[in-house]
């Protein structure tokens, strides 16, 4: 695992299974803000950075998959959410129940996701706050995208158009469990989806914020000044 610079003030931490389970931090005052929360496996790591930047205040969930709440639990920050994301956040179950793995065409892939979302899952998490569209977090505007999950939030920050999405979109092939080519992108694969008609929806508006930096849940960041067309591709792979 290693840190990352993403922005000003802004650092990647990537980790597990290939360093593909993205944290992020973004420096608030004397401390900084976690969004997104990894897997179990990397809450050793995550304590140690955060303390290393001055201190955690507090972790916001992009949303609350397995592999994205995973260290929460366990890094003693409060904890904030979308309002609709708190019962998957809070659930005691690792799978969460609107996926549907009978989409996914690879069968070894359709097996083993069980297991590895279990293995990545620290266990329900409670939540002690929750933002919407259009709070504040740490210098970042908090914008809707739900879809994949229906509390799915990305943080935008216009100044320099960065914007951290979680899984808004996928800079991996989930159904191979395999980074995709460099530079491409896909919408979240509608096995994982809660609603993929709204994910699409939410990709393209993505897209049209026109950013400069896109980080997502998994993989390195995408960069370039026409994220635009790429983005809107993305959003039609499935
Ligand atoms: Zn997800």
């Amino acid at each position: 695992m290693a840190l990352e610079r993403v922005a000003d003030g802004v650092w990647l931490l990537r980790g597990d299974l290939r360093g593909a389970m993205n944290v992020y931090f973004i420096e608030d005052g004397e401390g900084v803000v976690q969004f997104d929360a990894g897997t179990k496996a990397m809450r050793k790591k995550v304590a140690a950075t955060a303390r290393d930047l001055g201190g955690l205040k507090r972790i916001v969930l992009g949303h609350a998959h397995a592999d994205h709440r995973g260290t929460a639990p366990y890094l003693g920050a409060p904890v904030f959410c979308h309002p609709d994301e708190v019962p998957f956040a809070e659930a005691e179950e690792a799978v969460t129940p609107y996926f549907d793995l009978s989409l996914l065409p690879v069968a070894p892939v359709r097996w083993i996701y069980p297991t590895l979302l279990r293995r990545w899952d620290g266990g329900p998490v409670k939540i002690d706050g929750t933002v919407a569209e259009g709070d504040e977090v740490a210098g970042f505007e908090v914008l809707h995208f739900p879809g994949h999950a229906p509390g799915l939030i990305g943080l935008w920050r216009q100044r320099d158009r960065v914007a951290l999405v979680s899984d808004v979109v996928y800079l991996v092939d989930s159904t191979r469990l395999k980074p995709l080519p460099h530079g491409e992108a896909s919408v979240p694969h509608p096995a994982w989806a809660w609603n993929h008609q709204e994910a699409k929806r939410s990709l393209r508006r993505l897209a049209a914020l026109e950013p400069l930096v896109v980080g997502a849940g998994h993989e390195r960041p995408l960069r370039g000044d026409n994220l635009r067309a790429t983005l809107e591709a993305a959003a039609d792979k499935y």
